[in-house]
């Protein structure tokens, strides 16, 4: 009898690499393919294939459209310092987590793996919860962790998935029911770029900077809220340098945000917007000044980072309600979605393609001729602002 071996994808931007096909296919015939530029895409092998199109139903990025409203909207800092510090932003997600592992659950999210790629693992104890916390500014690789995930809460195990929306809208369809020992949280996300891209960049800057990477982080807290790096290289002789990556300064940061280095289907993102997959969304309180300035005169301190939260279902909002050490203030999604532009519309492509084309031609020094001639004085400006005294900056950004 003929296979009848389905078509995964028409176009690129009608896949957004979660893995649920390859998850969900009862023969292993489905494995992540790399394209020029690093992306990854799902291959079917034709001689396993028994064509039950399972995968195709399963794609969520396809056939699922959300329907979720925020139930309630809030302006969040996390009391604990210490966690702070080492989160994107406000650390409610590493409160999350401590909650869930303390109530004996397993926490799954993003972290770097042993090649510096970012893969999506598993932690069971709260000396683990640094694997993921910070954000990674590349595709994290879901690798076989649905499957996992399911087996884990039909044993009865409570779980805590965390991802972008669409590895979360993935999972869900993947799972194909309701569980209640499950809770997710999708962060707020403008696209990701490939893995492929991100080390050819690490590769640049261990040259320029003549030394062996041991640590990198793409947000460092201790220079304050904002999207600026830190790598430490170690050179041969064993000394180590640490370097700041600026905003500004950095390419990679420079394409990242402009967004021209995404995924394809990041473009066309269907849940940059209010109806959320998670039970729980993040992200960064960009604006608070100009929505909230009531908070920062009553203490709160940006430097340390303010977060957005949003409950998105009744599990998310009773999930939030008992954290104990994470400061809610009231807010709506409308204020929360000005100066976070992933809350109404999805990334412009912008210069992506001229910029793919010449990665693809040139690599990576390519991409850091461009930038240097594209950013020129401005590549200081990260800098600048980081020395700006606090309460001058806020008037800055209050009043420009
Ligand atoms: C690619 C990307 C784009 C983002 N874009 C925006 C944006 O436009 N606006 C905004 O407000 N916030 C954005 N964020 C989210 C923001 O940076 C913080 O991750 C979020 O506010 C949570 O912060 P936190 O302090 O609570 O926890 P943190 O400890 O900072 O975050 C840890 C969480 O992030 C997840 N995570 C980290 N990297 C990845 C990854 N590569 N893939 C999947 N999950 C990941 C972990 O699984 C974990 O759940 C983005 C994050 C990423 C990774
Ligand atoms: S399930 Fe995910 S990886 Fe598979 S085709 Fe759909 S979007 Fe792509
Ligand atoms: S049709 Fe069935 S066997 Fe074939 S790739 Fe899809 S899920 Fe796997
Ligand atoms: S922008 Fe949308 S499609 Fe792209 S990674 Fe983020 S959630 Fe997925």
């Amino acid at each position: 009898m003929e296979k009848n071996i389905p078509v995964l994808y028409q176009e690129k931007s009608d896949c957004c690499g979660c893995g649920a096909c390859l998850n969900i296919c009862p023969r292993n015939a489905i494995r992540m393919a790399a394209d020029e530029c690093g992306f990854l895409y799902p291959k079917i092998d034709v001689d396993l294939c028994v064509g039950c199109r399972k995968c195709t139903s399963v794609c969520a990025f396809q056939n699922t459209n959300e329907n979720n409203t925020p139930l309630n909207t809030y302006a969040a800092v996390s009391q604990n310092k210490e966690q702070a510090v080492k989160s994107a932003s406000g650390g409610i997600f590493a409160s999350l987590a401590e909650d869930y592992i303390n109530k004996g659950g397993i926490v799954f999210g993003a972290a770097f793996d042993e090649k510096r790629g970012v893969s999506h693992r598993s932690i069971n104890k709260t000396e683990m919860l640094y694997l993921l916390q910070g954000s990674k500014y590349v595709q994290s690789k879901i690798g076989n962790t649905y499957k996992e995930t399911k087996e884990l809460l039909n044993s009865g195990r409570k779980v805590l998935f965390s991802g972008t929306p669409c590895q979360i809208a993935g999972l869900k369809s993947y799972l194909g029911t309701e569980y209640d020992g499950l809770l997710t949280v999708d962060i707020i996300c403008h696209g990701v770029p490939s893995e492929k891209i991100f080390q050819s960049y690490l590769r640049f800057i261990e040259d320029k900077y003549e030394g062996k990477l041991t640590d990198f982080t793409f947000r460092d807290k201790n220079i304050g809220w904002g999207i600026n790096g830190k790598a430490v290289f170690e050179n041969q002789a064993g000394k180590k340098k640490k370097v700041t990556l600026w905003q500004s300064g950095s390419s990679y940061l420079f394409y990242f945000i402009k967004g021209w280095i995404y995924r394809e289907n990041c473009y066309r993102c269907k849940y940059a917007g209010a109806h959320r997959p998670g039970d729980i969304t993040l992200g960064d309180y960009w604006g608070i000044e100009k929505q909230h300035p009531e908070f920062l005169s009553d203490g709160w301190d940006e430097s340390k980072g303010i977060s957005v939260v949003i409950a998105n279902t009744e599990k998310g909002k009773v999930a939030l309600e008992g954290l104990q050490e994470v400061e809610f203030r009231q807010s709506t999604f409308k204020k929360a979605a000005v100066a976070n532009g992933q809350l109404r519309h999805p990334s412009e492509q912008g210069k992506r393609s001229e910029i793919l084309e010449l990665y693809r031609s040139g690599g990576w020094n390519a991409l850091e001729q461009m930038y240097q001639k594209k950013i020129g004085l401005k590549k200081y400006s990260s800098q600048i602002k980081a020395i700006i005294p606090q309460n001058i900056k806020r008037w800055l950004k209050a009043n420009i």
